[in-house]
C-alpha cells in the first residue's frame, strides 16, 4: 500500500504563470484577449472573474464583454467577427454553456482559428489530431504540464481517459498519444469501467460524476489526475475519484480543489500569449 503523494495544481499553476508573466514582459506588445459572455449563468460568472484578473496579472489586456441573455445567435456571431477583425485582440473565448437560443457550435466555428484560444475549432483540434502546431484546449493541456511536474513518465505507459468529452476527454487523448502513451478511452458506453481503469499507469478522469472512480480501480504506483469538479447537494466540492480510497494505491494524485482547475486558467494565459506570438512575433 502507498500513500499518493499530491500534485499541487496550485503551485504548478503559479509557477507556470510567473513564467508567462516574464514572457510578457519581455514582448513588445501587449497580448490581448477578450471574454464574451452572454447571460447570467452564476458558475460562469466565477470563471470568467478568476481569469479576468490571472490576465491582468501575467500584463495581458483582458476585458469581458457581457451581452443580455436575449441576444440572438446573428448578435453574438457579429461580436464574434468583429473580434476577429480586431488587430488589437489576440484571443477570444466565448464562454460556454451559450443560452439554449444559440447554437454554440456555430458561433465557436465562426472564431478565427488563430485566436481561438479555447482550442475548440475544428481547425485546431484537426492540427491537434494530426500532429500540427495549433491552440489545444487549456484543461487537457494543463493536465499535460501536471503530469510534467509530478514527473510521471508518459512515453510508453498505458493511459487511461475517462470520458470523451470534445472539451477534455479527446483532446486529452490526443495529447497523451502525441506524447507517446498507449491510450485507452472510456465513457459510458464502456462494458467494465473498473478493469480497464485498473490497467492504467496513468489514468485521467472527466466524466462529471462525484466520485465514481473507486479506490479499487487504481492501480498500485499509478498517477491519477482528477478533472472531474461536482458540487455536491451540502455544497462541497469533490472530483469523478474517490480521492481517499485512490491514495491508498495511487503514486501521485491530483487533489479536488486545487488540482486541474488553477491549471486550467494557466493555460489559457499561456495559450493568449502563444497566439498573440503567432500573429504578431
Ligand atoms: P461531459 O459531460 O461533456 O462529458 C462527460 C464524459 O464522461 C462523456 O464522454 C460521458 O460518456 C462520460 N460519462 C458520463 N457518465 C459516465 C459513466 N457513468 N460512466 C462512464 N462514462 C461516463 O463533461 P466534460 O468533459 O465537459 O467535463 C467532465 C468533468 O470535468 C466535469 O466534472 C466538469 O465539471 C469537469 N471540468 C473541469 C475543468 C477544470 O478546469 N478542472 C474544465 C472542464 C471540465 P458518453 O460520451 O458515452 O456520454
Amino acid at each position: 500500500m502507498t500513500t499518493a503523494s499530491i500534485i499541487d495544481g496550485k503551485e504548478v499553476a503559479a509557477g507556470l504563470r510567473a513564467r508567462i508573466a516574464e514572457r510578457v514582459a519581455a514582448l513588445p506588445f501587449t497580448p490581448g484577449l477578450r471574454v464574451v459572455r452572454v447571460g447570467e449563468d452564476p458558475a460562469s460568472g466565477v470563471y470568467v472573474r478568476n481569469k479576468d484578473r490571472a490576465a491582468k496579472q501575467a500584463g495581458l489586456h483582458s476585458a469581458t464583454l457581457q451581452l443580455p441573455e436575449d441576444t440572438t445567435e446573428a448578435a453574438l456571431l457579429a461580436v464574434v467577427r468583429q473580434l476577429n477583425d480586431d488587430p488589437a485582440v489576440d484571443a477570444i473565448l466565448v464562454q460556454l454553456p451559450l443560452p439554449r437560443h444559440i447554437r454554440a457550435e456555430t458561433v465557436l466555428e465562426t472564431i478565427d482559428p488563430a485566436k481561438d484560444v479555447d482550442g475548440f475549432h475544428a481547425v485546431n483540434a484537426g492540427r491537434l489530431a494530426t500532429g500540427q502546431r495549433g491552440l489545444v484546449p487549456c484543461t487537457p493541456k494543463g493536465v499535460m504540464h501536471l503530469l510534467a511536474a509530478a514527473g510521471t513518465t508518459i512515453a510508453g505507459a498505458r493511459a487511461v481517459v475517462l470520458g470523451r468529452s470534445n472539451i477534455v476527454g479527446k483532446p486529452m487523448a490526443a495529447l497523451l498519444l502525441a506524447a507517446d502513451a498507449t491510450v485507452t478511452v472510456v465513457h459510458s458506453r464502456t462494458r467494465d469501467l473498473a478493469s480497464e481503469c485498473r490497467r492504467a499507469e496513468i489514468l485521467v478522469a472527466a466524466v462529471g460524476r462525484p466520485e465514481m472512480v473507486k479506490g479499487d480501480w487504481i492501480a498500485e504506483g499509478a498517477t491519477v489526475i482528477d478533472v472531474g469538479i461536482n458540487r455536491l447537494p451540502n455544497g462541497g466540492l469533490v472530483g469523478d475519484v474517490d480521492f481517499a480510497g485512490a491514495s491508498q494505491r495511487a503514486a501521485a494524485i491530483t487533489p479536488v480543489p486545487g488540482g486541474v482547475g488553477p491549471m486550467t486558467i494557466a493555460c489559457l494565459i499561456e495559450n493568449t500569449v502563444d497566439a498573440a506570438v503567432a500573429r504578431r512575433g
